[in-house]
């Protein structure tokens, strides 16, 4: 790299020999650049287009969009090659959520790119980044529509499970689509029994768990908001208070007095672990987290059981919830392991990208 080179800016990558390797943003850091291309030839202004088009077609290989489900992840960071860019797409509207400057100062070409292979299928762009910027661009305000507007919250459908979005108010660009398949499975367990869905948040694994003919639904949540917007979505899909209710509190106290009320439990918690140095504390959390629920759930109840921490990979949570098996004192199976869906690829080159694992354990 020759001179100084602004945050954001694309440059050329060249080996020793001055041969080019590549093309990528350039970010002051650990990492200097994000490679986007390998190409020898500059990227054109197609590049975004191209790479939308070829993510497009992926989702389109599992069946998404389709008749029953209108929202998916449209691009994955680094599994679609466009490392730190993600797009959720909301029946008609795309969030943008840039996590490096590159993708921040490149948004308006993102959201023309989007409009090129979406068409009008398309009808608004919103920029959603403040959480997930790097350093000075974090604390401008740039989230907003780069293109049309669309009114909040806006309904979509996962399975033919009806859903409130709110991607500005909303937590992440407004909804977890990484667990659609693990909701789905969800259901296969659920009919007749007492399902409690911990950390809720838009009550996605109860509204299955309902519909999938669950006698009675608990959702706890430690966010006010996060119940509400549980609550709204349990009426949208028609269900009320006889078979629901919402309780907005931590799931640690939630489960202190509560053993062998329940069939089903979910434990999809957030990330307890975002850097390295925090993987020592995440590991007790999820020790302690699995244990608790190990000891109060029924005997042949059905534990399904995550993690979304990058760092915590799936071996090492597998021998953290053996471990919470081992001071529960219960006979433990496993059932299934679960991961993220196929809108969320991972590149095989960064196994990191791997980051939702899962497991179904049956409990006696
Ligand atoms: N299972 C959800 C996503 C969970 S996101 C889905 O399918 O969409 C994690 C949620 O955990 C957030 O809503 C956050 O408010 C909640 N949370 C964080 N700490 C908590 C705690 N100690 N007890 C209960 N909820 C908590």
């Amino acid at each position: 790299m020759e001179g100084n080179v602004a945050d954001g800016l694309w440059v050329e990558v060249k080996d020793f020999k001055k041969d080019t390797l590549g093309y990528g943003h350039y970010q002051n850091g650990s990492i200097a650049v994000r490679m986007l291309s390998f190409d020898q030839s500059v990227p054109d202004e197609s590049f975004y287009a191209n790479k939308l088009i070829r993510a497009l077609s992926l989702r389109q290989s599992a069946q998404l969009p389709s008749s029953h489900t209108n929202c998916f992840r449209l691009v994955h960071g680094e599994g679609d090659g466009l490392t730190g860019l993600v797009i959720d797409y909301y029946d008609g509207v795309a969030i943008v959520q840039a996590h490096s400057t590159g993708m921040h100062v490149d948004r308006e070409k993102i959201a023309q790119a989007l409009k090129t292979v979406l068409k009008d299928q398309l009808k608004a762009v919103y920029y959603k980044s403040q959480g997930t910027l790097p350093g000075k661009v974090r604390d401008e305000k740039n989230d907003g529509y780069l293109l049309g507007m669309a009114a909040v919250p806006h309904i979509v459908k996962e399975h033919d499970h009806k859903f409130y979005i709110d991607w500005e108010a909303g937590q992440k660009t407004g909804f977890f689509l990484d667990q659609r398949e693990n909701r789905k499975l969800l259901g296969d367990f659920s009919k007749g029994k007492k399902v409690l869905n911990t950390f809720c948040y838009t009550g996605g694994f109860s509204v299955y768990a309902l519909k999938a003919g669950a006698a009675l639904v608990h959702s706890v949540d430690a966010s006010e908001k996060a119940v509400e917007l549980t609550r709204q979505n349990i009426a949208l899909n028609g269900f009320d208070a006889l078979q629901h209710a919402c309780y907005a509190m931590d799931t640690f106290e939630f489960l202190k007095d509560k053993k062998d009320q329940y069939d089903v439990i979910i434990l999809d918690p957030p990330a307890f672990a975002k850097h390295r140095d925090a993987k020592h504390q995440a590991m007790k959390g999820y020790q302690r987290l699995n244990a608790e629920a190990m000891k109060m759930i029924r005997s042949g109840g059905v534990l399904f059981t995550f993690s979304c921490s990058q760092v915590i990979d799936r071996k090492l949570f597998y021998d953290t919830v053996t471990s919470a098996a081992i001071q529960a004192g219960r006979d433990i199976k496993v059932l299934s392991h679960l991961c993220q869906p196929a809108d969320h690829p991972v590149s095989i080159f960064h196994p990191e990208g791997e980051y939702l694992k899962g497991l179904v354990l049956s409990v006696h």
